[in-house]
């Protein structure tokens, strides 16, 4: 799976990245290049741009709609509804989505030595710290910091595919209980009709159609929780 994310989604290209997805950033506003550029590319478009979504559908582009304010709804979204996996995978730089390269202890002295800009690098890391630096632009990166947001992230999303598993299950369950009402109505029907009863069978009719409905909702649900997979 690769990825074109449009100008309103900015925040969740570097997670895309993160999670090893190449994830290209529009540079484009124009509806027309960015189509194109999802075609060309084979890429998924993200966007919460409705119309351009629907664009998409009639030209055949593969697109995904997002229809979350905030970074962790939006995620939430694609882990769902395209099966993004969210775990780091240490292969792209979040800033440019070049590949990364790990850097051993021999690099990293290297890299302090030649002083092009690498001050920020500790001068004697912890042995078991890890090192990666971005084959494009250069930049270096290690669980600093910042790792612990980026864990906490990732914690919410599994908890949420675990809560949307869950939902899938109920939602299974609940669309073979109305297929059983469903049927157990049209035999009623047939029962208000040798009584006789024309009411009785008109009211019942209408609760098989408003069965039909309901089963109909809860696949369509269902549908949404599936599409990854
Ligand atoms: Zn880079």
């Amino acid at each position: 799976m690769r990825f074109l994310v449009d100008r309103m989604l900015g925040r969740m290209r570097s997670w895309l990245r993160l999670f090893g997805y190449d994830t290209r950033y529009a540079t484009e506003m124009d509806d027309g290049p960015l189509l194109m550029q999802a075609q060309d590319e084979d890429r998924i478009l993200l966007s919460r741009d409705k119309e351009l979504i629907e664009r998409c559908e009639k030209r055949g582009v593969k697109a995904m709609r997002i229809t979350s304010m905030d970074t962790p709804g939006q995620l939430t979204e694609v882990m769902i509804s395209l099966g993004v996996d969210p775990s780091i995978k240490f292969l792209r730089c979040t800033l440019c989505n070049e590949p990364i390269k790990r850097l051993n202890k021999d690099d990293l002295k290297k890299l302090k030595l030649k002083g092009e800009g690498y001050d920020y690098i500790p001068d004697s890391p912890p042995d078991d710290r890890e090192f990666w630096r971005c084959t494009g632009c250069g930049q270096v990166f290690w669980e600093g910091g910042h790792w612990s947001n980026i864990e906490k992230m990732i914690k919410l999303l599994r908890r949420r595919y675990m809560e949307a598993e869950r939902l899938e299950k109920k939602l299974e369950h609940w669309i073979e209980h109305s297929e059983g009402h469903e049927e157990s109505y049209r035999k009623a029907v047939l029962e208000a009709e040798e009584l006789g009863l024309l009411d009785l069978r008109k009211d019942l009719e209408h609760a098989v159609d408003a069965m039909e409905e309901t089963t109909g909702w809860l696949r369509s649900a269902l549908k949404r929780l599936k599409m990854g997979k």
